[in-house]
Parts: structure tokens; sequence; C-alpha cells
């Protein structure tokens, strides 16, 4: 990733697997608890779908986003990927967005231990929060990982964004199939996808690929449609073979 952490955001690390390790033994949290695997399933899968940012912030210091830069990841369920991008863009404002209150009041506990000021929980279904204009159009990067199908996942996030935002759909592989029916909702979203980056991951080579998405226009009221639509009903999907 052409960067590495300082020692304080290392020690933040070492102290989120500990307090996700403690977790665990009441809720379900992760499936993870391998200190490696941890690091490159986790920390280093979180941290890539902003690996562009860091390497901008590694090269040039005085390159800043606006100081209010409005990050939101849906589905955050552990803290992934919200809890790392937090600690190394502590300039960022993150909200960590669940419908499951008991994971969030883990999460509120852990903000509080690790001392991150600057992520907030924010409970709900995100279909719901995606018409709330207290939501709505407000961010600059929405990020999803392991939430639902990718078309799903664009219905989610767009909404979200304000115009020139980002998404990022975080996948593990990716099909000429997907692609197809992604760019056919994207564009009935008001977005479009802007690139898609292929990686590895560092200790089992596994594949990941992230999706950035750019949004162009708003995205029609109608979108997201009521809870439990868009997985019943995915956008795109007749074009996935
Ligand atoms: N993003 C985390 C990660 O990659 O480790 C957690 C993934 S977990 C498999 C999916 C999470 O998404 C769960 O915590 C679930 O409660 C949440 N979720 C699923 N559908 C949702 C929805 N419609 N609105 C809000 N949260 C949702």
């Amino acid at each position: 990733m052409h960067w590495s952490p300082t020692a304080a955001q290392s020690q933040q690390f070492q102290a989120l697997y500990e307090l996700i390790l403690a977790g665990n033994q009441q809720l379900n949290l992760t499936r993870i608890t391998d200190p490696t695997e941890f690091v490159e399933k986790h920390l280093w899968d979180s941290l890539s779908g902003i690996h562009n940012y860091l390497a901008q912030a590694a090269a040039d210091a005085t390159i800043a986003l606006p100081p209010a830069f409005q990050v939101i990841d849906i589905g955050t369920g552990a803290g992934f990927p919200g809890i790392p991008i937090a600690i190394v863009q502590p300039h960022w404002s993150v909200t960590l967005l669940d419908s499951t209150r008991k994971k969030l009041a883990f999460l509120d506990q852990t903000l509080e231990t690790l001392q991150i000021s600057n992520a907030q929980t924010l409970v709900g279904r995100v279909e719901a929060i995606g018409q709330d204009r207290r939501h709505r159009s407000q961010y600059d990067l929405a990020l999803i990982r392991a939430v639902a199908g990718v078309t799903v996942c664009a219905e989610y996030a767009l909404p979200l964004l304000k115009v020139g935002g980002e998404a990022v759909l975080y996948r593990g592989q990716w099909s000429v199939a997907e692609e197809t029916a992604l760019a056919e909702a994207v564009a009935q979203l008001g977005g479009e996808i802007a690139h898609i980056e292929a990686l590895k991951t560092p200790a089992t080579q596994s594949d990941r690929h992230c999706i950035y998405l750019h949004k162009r226009h708003s995205t029609p009221a109608e979108f997201p449609r009521l809870t439990g639509i868009p997985s019943q009903k995915p956008l795109g999907i007749a074009e996935v073979g």
C-alpha cells in the first residue's frame, strides 16, 4: 500500500483487536480471530479501499481534503471498514451505520475506549436512512463491505452521496455479469462506475476488488426503495446470467 501506520495508530489497532476478541465472547462480531488474519482480512482490507487517499497524503502532506470530509460506512458490523479508516484519517468524520443496536452499543464503547472522537454510530436500516434528509446527499464517501449483492450496495450507497461524491464497494471475486448489472443499476441511480481495481491480499494472495462509483447527478427520489425491496428485487439483476 506504500503506507505504514504511526506507532500510535499501531497501538490503536492492537487495542481494537483485543476489544473485538473480548466482545466476541458476548456478540457474534467476527469469525476472524487469528492475529495475522485479523491484520489481513480486517485492517489491510478496510484500508485498501482508501489507499489512494493514503498514498496522496504520504506523498504530499499539504494535500488536505475539506475539514468536514463526511464518510459513511454502511452495515459496519464490528466496525469494518469504518474504524480502521477513522484511526488513520483523524480529520475525517466517519459515521458507522448498522441496523443492529447491540453491535453499535459495542462500537460506542470501543470508540470511547480507543478515544476515537471522529467517528459516531447511527442505528437504522439504510433504506430509511437514505430517505432521511439529515443523511440523504450528505456524504463525500460511502463505504460498503460484505452487506449485499453489488447492485443492492449501489442502491444503498448512491442516495447518501453528495453529487461529486464517491462510493467504494468492497468485493471479493468479480465477474463480467456483475459489472454489466452494476453499470445498469448505477445509471438509474445517478452514478457511473469510475474505476475497478483488482487487488491481492498480502498474506494469502486472495482476490479483492474495489469498485469505485462516482455520483454525477442527484439520485431519483424513489431510491432507495422501501426496506427489503432493494434486496428482493435488485436493480439491473436481469443481466446477471
Ligand atoms: N461491514 C462489516 C464487515 O465487512 O466486516 C460487517 C459485515 S456483516 C456481514 C453485514 C452487516 O450489515 C450486519 O452487521 C448487518 O446488521 C448490516 N446490515 C445488513 N443490511 C442492512 C441494512 N439494510 N441497513 C443497515 N445495516 C444492514
